[in-house]
């Protein structure tokens, strides 16, 4: 199905300035960065709190976009060779389009809504029927006003069901989402928790979420939840397929954990079934049910079923960064292989290698159906990001691979998995950012473990998502136009540089700031080329600040004179400084005292280009201070004027760090510097923000033992045993970061739900702990030493010191993995 710009525009819009009626449009694009195929992409100028989207199109057209759907009032006359389609609003026109492409097919359309599990119980029915049917489905989890209508768009005359995730988070949403997907089998999972923001009470949620339901022919739910028993009371028994007890068409009878699986035993239709599933947590059980409830619907014979459910796989929903051999960097993308899931991967391939070589290892799509056209569509999407290498594995690719040798000249084909394991070691990978994506009957996992350099066992973990979930949350208290610095020195407290940097980058972050030169060499060796401000120049590094393009700070009369002179003798002229004054710090800065001085000499000095001006406060957290913060924020004032005055061009101003955006948003000036906040951590108590922790620092278990009552563990004898003991020991110590003032009973760490506490002193690479109390644990678990499970917060007050201390001091030799949900 091919729609012209002119068709789209019959459907969409009464207001539009066609230049080229004819022009094909493939793809729809709503983030100006996500741009790949130019010449075939329409864009949807979306309006956000933040974000106008329109704000974009310069950029887009200047990069060959020819189409544009836009707001009535917008002035096209810039842009001569595009179409602009006007509509009211642009987020409903895109709605209407899906809905409209929506209409054009046939095939049964399952739409799923729930609290919980819509995710799994999706890619699980993918996994499931993938065999049977040639399936359209919401990449990941795209189930919002947004993501629903990008799903939809993806069908194509070759599918044979389609299934789509509705998610909604107030009341009103469903109706346009059900308009879209216009499901004919409606499946409600999980409703979850009584009361959830957005709704006021739980009977209001799933009412809200049910009306997804109105055209379907049938609506597959369980009848556990009194909540839920109410809404099917009022539907039509011949649209319902209910699995649970008594009046269930599906009446579970029995369910049996055993060790790594779960037999669960039910009647149908007067006859006992049963399945039995890898997993035995309830989640995957319920939504294993409600797998199984959609195919019997569907008239599956159970014993084929039985064959699908035990071999379910657990579905992985990031996407990680790891540092392999030959310091290459791997996503390893084990999620699926089909062409909407590779362009998710290969966006975060790009975003994340920066300067460095990629490398693209793809196994056959995982589609039985998949078409030539399909392979064409890989190829280009490894052409639009700028793949260096290639290595195909699988007898489709092979076919194809005279195209590809064309198009990328770095390609190599191998018939097997086998067949470039044996290879492996000659390739020689080094210095490459390596995307491993292989459909699930290849098993890639063997080329992971080759990629894999095993150091030592202990990791921390960095979520890239939630540290942009972080970001938004600040960006909620800014006004528009107020700038963002994001401190990223030491090594961005703790979480890596290079990598946080380019999703800082890529968040339209507008400053960096780093403390040494060193660190901002780093950045913009791989790639990072955003303004970046560096705290501490020292004069050696004066010629790393000029190459690098990195911008001092200027903190002293000294260091001010010392640098104008490099600039002066190396004929350079228009430097970017930023200007540090004291106001109570009593740390780096010019003083009250120097305010006329430091004017004069930047006006006679223009070598010296003032890019902002700022100071620090010292206690915006805490509303004891708010008078020394007042104080401060008033001399803070007087010197910009005097500086300003004096040079005659105005700078940005700063002074606000995480606590103050948050508890003073009288003093955000032009610009704020986000810190610990932007790694999860709230420094105000009271506050309202939702922040996400980005790290969790953990390590594994090496060895149990049982050690009697009144022996000791550890060094110097410290851990006396009260009792007969199950000791285990975890494979980190001081040198890694663990602070030696958790030893003897003051630390704990987090494992299987419960905290086990430190026994002994914590010894250089190794630590103890008294897991008496915690059932089942093994050699090799996991322990986590802080992260979701045990706040950063809580170790730090264990250690009687600040969040800070702890994620700055995780040694570099622990290694780090990036990833995004
Ligand atoms: C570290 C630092 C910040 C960030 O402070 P947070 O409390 O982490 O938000 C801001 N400004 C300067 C000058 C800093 O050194």
């Amino acid at each position: 199905m091919h729609y012209s710009i002119k068709d789209i525009s019959g459907i969409i819009s009464e207001d539009a300035i066609i230049v080229e009626p004819s022009l094909i449009i493939d793809n729809l694009l709503i983030d100006s960065r996500r741009l790949i195929f130019p010449s075939t992409t329409l864009f949807f100028a979306l309006q956000s709190e933040r974000r106008n989207g329109e704000d974009f199109i310069e950029e887009l057209y200047k990069a060959g976009l020819q189409s544009f759907v836009v707001t009535k009032n917008f002035d096209h006359s810039k842009y001569p060779q595009a179409n602009f389609l006007k509509v009211e609003d642009t987020l409903r026109a895109l709605q209407k389009l899906s809905a409209y492409h929506r209409k054009q097919f046939q095939i049964p359309v399952i739409g799923i809504t729930g609290s919980n599990g819509k995710t799994i119980v999706k890619e699980w029915l993918y996994q499931l029927l993938h065999t049977k049917y040639s399936i359209v489905r919401s990449p990941k989890s795209y189930n919002s006003q947004i993501g629903v209508p990008l799903s939809v768009w993806q069908m194509n005359e070759t599918h044979t069901l389609a299934i789509f995730e509705a998610g909604i988070s107030q009341p009103g949403e469903m109706d346009f989402l059900e308009n879209i997907i216009q499901p004919t089998v409606g499946v409600l999972t999980n409703v979850g928790a009584a009361h959830s923001a957005g709704f006021i009470n739980k009977e209001q949620k799933v009412r809200e979420k049910w009306k997804l339901f109105k055209n379907a022919h049938i609506i597959i739910s369980n009848n556990q939840d009194p909540v839920i028993t109410s809404a099917i009371e009022t539907e039509k028994k011949d649209r319902l397929f209910i699995w649970g007890d008594n009046d269930a068409d599906l009446q579970i009878k029995k369910v049996e954990k055993f060790v790594s699986s779960t037999n669960i035993t039910a009647t149908y239709k007067n006859q006992v079934v049963s399945v039995s599933i890898p997993f035995t947590d309830n989640a995957s059980v319920e939504n294993a049910i409600t797998c199984w409830s959609v195919l019997l619907f569907l008239g599956i014979e159970n014993t084929w079923i039985v064959q699908q459910m035990k071999v379910l796989q657990p579905v992985e929903m990031r996407l990680q960064l790891k540092k392999a051999i030959n310091n290459c960097s791997l996503i390893n993308d084990s999620y699926s292989n089909d062409l909407s899931s590779l362009r998710i991967a290969l966006d975060f391939l790009h975003q994340q290698s920066g300067i460095q070589p990629t490398t693209v290892i793809l196994s056959d799509l995982g589609e039985v159906f998949s078409s030539d056209e399909q392979y064409k569509k890989v190829l280009q999407s490894l052409i639009q990001h700028k793949i260096n290498k290639f290595i195909g594995i699988g007898p489709r690719l092979g076919a194809l691979q005279a195209d590809f040798k064309q198009a990328l000249p770095q390609s190599f084909f191998y018939p097997s998995v086998e067949d470039f394991l044996k290879v492996f070691t000659n390739i020689r990978f080094r210095d490459e950012v390596i995307l491993l994506k292989g459909a699930r009957s290849f098993e890639f996992e063997q080329i992971n473990l080759l990629f894999e350099q095993k150091i030592h066992q202990t990791v921390l973990e960095v979520n890239l998502t939630a540290m942009a979930h972080n970001l938004k949350e600040y960006q909620h208290y800014l006004q528009p136009g107020t700038k963002v610095m994001a401190m990223v020195k030491a090594f961005s407290y703790g979480s890596g540089s290079a990598e946080v940097a380019s999703v800082l980058q890529f968040h339209k972050v507008d400053y960096l700031a780093v403390a040494y030169a060193d660190e901002g060499v780093e950045l913009r060796k791989s790639g990072i080329n955003m303004p970046v401000m560096v705290m501490n120049p020292e004069t050696i590094t004066f010629q790393s600040l000029v190459d690098y393009n990195l911008e001092p700070e200027m903190y002293s009369f000294a260091i001010l004179k010392e640098f104008n002179e490099y600039l002066e003798n190396e004929g350079l002229q228009q430097f970017p400084v930023h200007i540090k004054i004291d106001t109570g710090m009593h740390r780096l800065g010019f003083e009250e005292g120097d305010f006329n001085d430091l004017g004069s000499f930047l006006k006679a000095n223009p070598r010296l280009v003032v890019k902002s001006v700022f100071s620090h406060l010292v206690a915006s957290e805490s509303s004891t201070h708010d008078e020394f913060t007042k104080m401060q924020v008033q001399q803070f004032t007087v010197a910009c004027e005097v500086i300003k005055n004096a040079t005659g061009y105005s700078f940005i101003r700063h002074i606000s760090n995480s606590a103050a955006i948050f508890r003073h948003p009288q003093f955000h000036f032009d610009m704020v510097r986000l810190g610990i906040g932007l790694y999860g951590v709230d420094s105000i108590a009271e506050s309202q923000l939702s922040l996400h922790p980005v790290a969790t620092l953990r390590s594994t278990i090496a060895q149990i033992r049982k050690v009697k009552k009144g022996d000791t563990v550890g060094y110097s004898r410290k851990g006396i045993m009260q009792r007969d003991s199950l000791i285990a020991t975890i494979r980190i110590g001081y040198a890694d970061g663990f602070n030696r003032r958790l030893g003897n009973g003051v630390g704990q760490v987090y494992l299987k739900g419960k905290l086990a506490p430190v026994v002994g002193n914590v010894c250089m690479d190794m630590t103890m702990l008294d897991i008496t109390a915690i059932e089942n644990v093994a050699e090799g678990d996991v322990v986590e030493i802080f992260g979701a499970n045990l706040p950063v917060e809580q170790v730090a007050k264990w250690c009687e010191t600040i969040p800070y201390e702890i994620m700055t001091s995780v040694s570099q030799r622990v290694k780090r993995e990036y990833y995004e949900e």
